[in-house]
């Protein structure tokens, strides 16, 4: 049977077996886990990070954003949890799914890219400005000569 709602729990270690209806949520580790609503038993891994998902907890109830789209799972479920709410959504076509995965691994790329781009630019400004200086106490050197 479909859940409507769940209960949040502060771990600080994820159960191997989620229960039923507990969105287990583990600040060390990032991640929240919890049992597929729709009542497939599946587990359901979304781990908090700037890329994937973001948790909000406003003391009271949680709410998980992007949706959980569990399209590996038979039950292709998809559902948003807001303050402790399940709120379903139309299940994915096939479409959607790949849509889905292409906006995920975008954002996971330009996650990614965005680190690779920042560690990069150091070394190649620095080069930049080497060079310049080089050029400049190269000219200082000649009108020396001169
Ligand atoms: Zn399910």
């Amino acid at each position: 049977m479909r859940r409507s709602f769940v209960t949040h729990q502060f771990v600080d270690v994820i159960p191997a077996n989620p229960d039923e209806g507990i969105l287990y949520i583990s600040i060390r580790y990032r991640t929240a886990v919890h049992q597929c609503p729709c009542g497939c038993g599946n587990k359901v891994v979304t781990p908090i990070k700037s890329a994937r998902w973001h948790l909000c907890f406003d003391g009271d109830s949680v709410s998980l954003s992007p949706s959980v789209g569990s399209w590996q799972f038979p039950c292709r479920s998809h559902y948003w949890i807001r303050n402790n709410e399940i709120r379903w959504a139309e299940k994915w076509t096939q479409e959607e799914i790949e849509a889905g995965r292409e906006r995920d691994s975008g954002a996971l790329r330009a996650y990614y890219e965005g680190r690779t781009r920042e560690q990069v630019d150091v070394p190649d400004q620095s080069v930049a400005e080497r060079k310049k200086s080089g050029l400049l106490s190269r000219i200082w050197q000649w009108l020396a000569r001169h």
